[in-house]
């Protein structure tokens, strides 16, 4: 199918780089949230972001050009003429489960549905739809203008001829794609994140710093942030939750959240998004 008009459901962090990266590669996008005021915040991101990467010379078009391409509305069915959907509402099953079954409804049966989930079962979500073949996992990486991978992920009934499509259409995103299996948190988070908690195992122990464990991982490792920080920019209760879904998945302790990571998400320390998390970031 040619893909020429994109439907991104959810304008939040996600589903307005989504959409951004869509109408810059060329893509007409149908934006939908339950809300003006989210998807006026959306816009205004979206402005922001072309504004730096047309001054760093990343895009040649002008940004109204690009924003032109980008419809916006807080009417779900407005999708319904679009050729390919991404889904990026709230990480939350039930709240998926309405939309997903919505969109099934709206949507002609050839139209692939994808959704960016970090975590929940690509295969559960396909199984809520009329056409489990036709639906997969896209997942984009924060922030989506800058981050070059997208991990694509089959679920048990998704067909070789969708993976194509949407290897093709990720590509036409300027993306590098990656395909995984659909295992609890695919490739990305169920290697990340274990180290994420791992680090924090080893700040509970007393093994080390804060400072010293992502020294040790930047300096020692070349990776450009250390664990701690990471996890800070991800969300400490973002973490917490990928983790119990890994150890809820596999049934295998070393999937176990940390104790101190669970103990800072009760206290209300979540990273940046709070103010405080392993390091504070109140001024
Ligand atoms: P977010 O909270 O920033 O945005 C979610 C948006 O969905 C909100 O604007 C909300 O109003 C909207 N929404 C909620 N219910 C809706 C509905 N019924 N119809 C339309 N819109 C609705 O979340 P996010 O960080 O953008 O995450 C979105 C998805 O992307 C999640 O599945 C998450 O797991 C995944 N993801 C997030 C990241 C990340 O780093 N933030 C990375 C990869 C994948």
């Amino acid at each position: 199918m040619d893909i020429k008009k994109i439907g991104v459901i959810g304008a939040g962090a996600m589903g307005t780089g989504i959409a951004q990266v869509a109408a810059a590669s060329g893509f007409e996008v149908i934006l939908n949230d339950v809300g003006e005021d989210f998807l006026q915040r959306s816009v205004k991101m979206m402005d922001k972001s072309l504004l730096k990467l047309k001054e760093k010379g990343k895009i040649e078009e002008e940004r109204d050009t690009i924003l032109g391409r980008i419809k916006t509305t807080t009417t779900l069915a407005d999708v319904k003429e679009v050729d390919f959907v991404v889904e990026a509402v709230f990480e939350d099953f039930g709240v998926k489960k309405d939309i997903i079954e919505e969109l099934d409804k709206l949507l002609p049966p050839e139209v692939i549905l994808t959704s960016n989930t970090s975590s929940i079962s690509i295969t559960r979500l396909g199984a809520l739809t009329g056409r489990p073949s036709k639906f997969m996992g896209m997942h984009f990486m924060n922030p989506v203008p800058l981050m070059v991978l997208v991990e694509l992920i089959k679920g048990i009934a998704t067909s070789q001829e969708t993976f194509d499509q949407v290897k093709t259409l990720a590509e036409a995103m300027g993306k590098v794609p990656v395909e995984a299996n659909d295992f609890p948190g695919f490739i990305s988070n169920r290697i990340l994140i274990p180290m994420i908690n791992e680090a924090v195992y080893v700040l509970m122990e007393g093994v080390g710093t804060v400072e010293a464990i992502d020294n040790v991982m930047k300096l020692g490792m070349n990776h450009p942030m250390g664990p701690l920080a990471l996890a800070d920019l991800i969300g400490l209760d973002v973490c917490l939750f990928i983790m119990e879904v890994l150890y809820e998945g596999f049934k295998d302790s070393k999937y176990r959240p940390c104790p101190l990571l669970k103990k800072m998400v009760d206290a209300g320390y979540l990273g940046r998004k709070s103010g405080k998390g392993f390091y504070d970031y109140s001024s």
